[in-house]
């Protein structure tokens, strides 16, 4: 068998196995840190293998590993001098989770294991220090008792919090060994109620048992969902870490801290972190007490702060990239217990990726493979405005920044429920932990009342991009009474307040927004991915605003200007209802040339705006019913309008009814029924061309696309309509026009036949949307009640409707573009759905060699960094 543990200081796995799979995350940058030469306090690793191995042996820890484990607690015992159980001079580990990817908080870590009512006298004497040695052991109690033996850690914090209020302290630090000897009792009764037997006493049962539960903790619930909403497969287990303890609890030349080694918020090049004097290591995070920022360290321990500047930089060079550091001081020693790549806000990423490359630790290739595409549509998204009134309310710490509005909720379940409901929440609470992750993915803004900037809600609401305010002492929450006060104000569930994470303001009602600024640091990001990437991004839009937008964010044309859209205009959908309710050839051509000269001037003014680069225009596309008035109020209106009778009306409602309008008469089966619509819509389109023509502008070159192909003679028939109409137009303006026809690729049969329709297509675009409903036979707008169920089940891996099926819908989109390029070579290929601007689905159509994507405007950088990741990726 291979091996299965691995000595920190005696790191290697062999060549060509992947360290960070095999040891975890943690035990990989405790072994590299030990590595170079830094202070870790000694330990081993008990790889991820094991975790799978001890699923499969009933959740108990195999025999082999026990013995090991053995043999590696004593090569500690001879390193610190110390003996696992001994009376004298007692040697206390932590049992440590660390999955390959970090995922902080989700799984857990007990401290202090080795101390029992015997061992904590050795350690009293040893140490001279009661009051340590039982601060200890009661930490001890009260995580085993949390985390191995499933005792809600309330028990045991209301005890403490009820005993500092009869003392009439505040502090922890406040407490003296006597007041810990009594709560020690107190937690071992809580243990003994709860479990029915005492707090084990055997050491060895504790390690154990320890080691069991970080196994155990890869398969919680909050575990499972952080995996869900990150993509991490379950069958990556965790491993173990057993360290040695260092104590930053022994008095007033102990400390603990975390550290980032850049800014996490803003990316700028400052030590940023924080710290607490003779505390252990999960108080800075847990918010018990409000921690000191790291940079006072200066003065209260100045020799440490040089020391640890000098270890920041180190880092910072062996790993390339910002450093999130956990360490102890202990009697003015110091020691290094975690380093890792620090999570940071998108904007926060860009700044560090280009100052990297300015300071020649990374090259720009590896800067642009090194930013999430999926967070960067957050910074292009609005900003609170300066000029709007805002009722603040309160202010806390700019924890994660970004603006957000939503209403007020007070639980993680409500706030997915809400989400569920098309709702926008801030989840506000005292402090949020593990539990509440899903909550916070579901929310648009987290509001905490305590926690520092390093706090679970700060760290994770900056992993997600999401705003984020927290510590903000003023606001006090009454979870039961559902509402929070600040000074005069009450504040209820369900009520209106937007938070700024860059101020750390918290404002009354929802206050308006405006245009973010481009960093010029973004910019750069984003001129390096041009140059990297193969694939062409154009947008999906059918306004002057939106194609403004696209066209700033760098969209190289329109990939699917939809005209429906147009119709839906308040003066106009009186035009397109008259068109569909008439009966005879003639009413609907006099209904249509009222609409003509709308659509052909939203064609000037989009040409207008894409300025010669292509635009892809579809031709009318969805059920003609869609149009239709719905309620007996809009009926009598109409008919008023259009001199008819209520019940003409009705009537012809009832005829145009489809059993499944999704395959019903739409698309080009529109256009061949009802021709007379697709040549006022080419006039249009090429009517604006020759005007644009005529005021000298730019002429774009249109791209007239076909919905709903599935057969060579439908298009064949189409683009002569099209052909025919443009003759005419040439003729009358005498002028030459330059145009394509094409189709969408959104019906298996379309994929298949692609070589006949080729014959007539200049174009495809894959309507991924559509195709992936009619591969699947799922229809998208009835999936929500049983797609989660399948994603549970594992059926889907991810949504199809977000990420590309690559091996069903992806294998017709290659089957196409095949068959399509054997019978046109200079075949042009798109994509038009959702996943267009989905960075996984990106890097398949860069695979099967697509000429472009196309999606909505504030994903068009989000399309250009993937296609440059998809290109770079596909070229290692
Ligand atoms: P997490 O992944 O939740 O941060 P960790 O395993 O890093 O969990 O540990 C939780 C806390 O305990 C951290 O603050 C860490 O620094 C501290 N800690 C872990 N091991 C030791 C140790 N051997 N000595 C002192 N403190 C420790
Ligand atoms: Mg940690
Ligand atoms: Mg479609």
């Amino acid at each position: 068998m291979n091996k299965l543990i691995y000595r920190f200081n005696n790191h290697g796995t062999k060549s060509g196995i992947n360290s960070k799979e095999v040891l975890g995350g943690k035990g990989e940058n405790l072994a590299q840190m030990a590595k170079l030469g830094l202070p870790v306090p000694p330990g081993f690793t008990i790889s991820t293998k094991v975790c799978e191995y001890f699923y499969r042996s009933n959740k108990k820890i195999p025999k082999k590993i026990i013995q090991e484990t053995k043999k590696e607690i004593s090569v500690i015992e001879k390193i610190s001098k110390k003996k696992f159980g001994d009376l004298l001079n007692p040697l206390l580990v932590s049992v440590r989770s660390g999955s390959r990817v970090s995922m902080p908080g989700m799984m857990d870590t007990i401290l202090n294991l080795g101390l029992n009512d015997k061992t904590v006298i050795g350690l009293k004497n040893k140490t001279g220090n009661g009051r340590f040695a039982k601060d200890s052991y009661r930490r001890l109690i009260q995580m085993y008792g949390n985390v191995v033996l499933g005792i809600q850690s309330h028990f045991f914090e209301e005890l403490i919090e009820n005993y500092k209020l009869t003392k009439g302290v505040i502090q922890d630090t406040e407490l003296e060994e006597e007041d810990w000897d009594g709560l020690i009792q107190n937690f071992k009764d809580v243990v003994k109620e709860k479990t029915k037997k005492i707090f084990p006493q055997d050491v060895n049962e504790q390690l154990w048992g320890a080691i069991g539960a970080v196994f155990l903790s890869w398969n919680s619930k909050r575990a499972k969902t952080y995996r869900k909403i990150n993509y991490i497969p379950d069958h990556w287990g965790t491993a173990v870490n057993v360290q040695a303890m260092v104590f930053g609890n022994m008095g007033n030349d102990c400390a603990t801290g975390v550290a980032f080694t850049r800014n996490p918020s803003t990316g700028k090049k400052e030590i940023f972190g924080e710290y607490l004097i003779n505390a252990q290591g999960e108080d800075v995070v847990a918010g018990t007490r409000t921690p000191k920022n790291l940079l006072s360290m200066d003065k209260s321990m100045s020799k440490i702060f040089q020391q640890l500047k000098k270890i920041f930089n180190k880092l910072e060079k062996k790993y390339k990239d910002m450093q999130d550091i956990e360490f102890t001081v202990e009697n003015n020693k110091l020691w290094m217990l975690q380093t890792r790549s620090g999570k940071r806000t998108p904007k926060a990423a860009i700044k560090i990726a280009v100052d990297m490359v300015q300071e020649k630790l990374i090259s720009n290739k590896e800067a642009v493979l090194r930013i999430d595409p999926n967070t960067l549509d957050t910074l292009l998204h609005p900003t609170l405005d300066a000029k709007a009134e805002k009722k603040i309310i309160a202010t806390g710490l700019p924890a994660s920044p970004g603006a957000a509005s939503g209403k007020v909720t007070f639980s993680a379940d409500k706030a997915e429920r809400l989400k569920e409901q098309m709702q926008d929440t801030i989840l506000v609470r005292i402090e949020t932990s593990p539990e509440d992750i899903n909550g916070m993915h579901a929310a648009k803004g987290i509001l905490t009342a305590r926690g520092g900037m390093t706090s679970h809600a700060a760290v994770v609401a900056r992993g997600m991009g999401k705003p984020c305010v927290s510590g903000s002492s003023e606001v006090k929450i009454d979870y039961e009474n559902k509402l929070f006060k600040s000074g005069d104000h009450e504040v209820s569930e369900g009520d209106i307040i937007t938070i700024d994470g860059a101020s750390g303001k918290v404002m009354l009602g929802k206050v308006p927004t405006v245009k973010s600024n481009i960093s010029r640091d973004f910019s750069k990001v984003m001129l390096w991915a041009d140059k990297y990437r193969k694939l062409k991004v154009r947008t999906n839009s059918e306004t002057p605003a939106d194609a403004k937008i696209a066209k700033d964010f760098g969209a190289e044309g329109i990939g699917l200007c939809r005209t429906e859209h147009m119709f839906f205009d308040e003066k106009r959908i009186i035009s397109v209802r008259q068109m569909i309710l008439s009966k005879t050839l003639d009413d609907r051509k006099e209904a249509l040339a009222k609409l003509l000269p709308y659509q052909k001037n939203d064609f000037v003014e989009i040409f207008k705006i894409m300025k010669g680069l292509p635009v892809t225009v579809r031709l009318l596309d969805p059920p003609l019913h869609e149009f239709l008035p719905k309620t007996d109020k809009d009926i009598d209106n109409i008919a008023k309008e259009l001199n008819m009778s209520h019940n003409d009306i009705k009537f012809r409602i009832i005829e145009l009814h489809e059993q499944n309008p999704m395959l019903g008469h739409r698309g080009c089966r529109l256009g061949i029924s009802f021709p007379e619509i697709y040549q006022m819509q080419c006039e249009a389109i090429f009517e604006a061309l020759a005007e644009c023509k005529k005021k000298k502008i730019k002429l774009v070159i249109p791209e007239i696309m076909i919905p709903l192909v599935s057969t060579a003679a439908e298009i064949q028939i189409l683009r002569n309509l099209v052909n025919k109409k443009v003759e005419e137009i040439k003729k009358k303006h005498s002028i030459k026009i330059k145009y394509y026809v094409g189709t969408m690729i959104e019906l298996p049969r379309a994929a298949l036949r692609a070589k006949d329709i080729a014959k007539y297509a200049d174009f495809f675009s894959f309507g991924t949307n559509d195709l992936t409903q009619t591969t699947f036979g799922i229809s998208r707008d009835d999936s929500g009640k049983f797609l989660n169920d399948y994603v549970d089940n594992k059926i889907f891996n991810r949504d199809p409707f977000v990420s590309i099926d690559e091996r069903g819908v992806g294998e017709l989109i290659k089957i196409a573009t095949e068959r399509g390029r054997v019978e046109k070579k200079s075949l042009k290929l798109g994509i038009c759905g959702e996943h267009g601007g989905d960075p996984a689905s990106i890097k398949f159509f860069e695979k099967v060699k697509l000429n472009y994507v196309s999606c909505s405007p504030y994903r068009v950088p989000v399309a250009r960094l993937a296609a440059a990741q998809a290109y770079l990726e596909k070229k290692k």
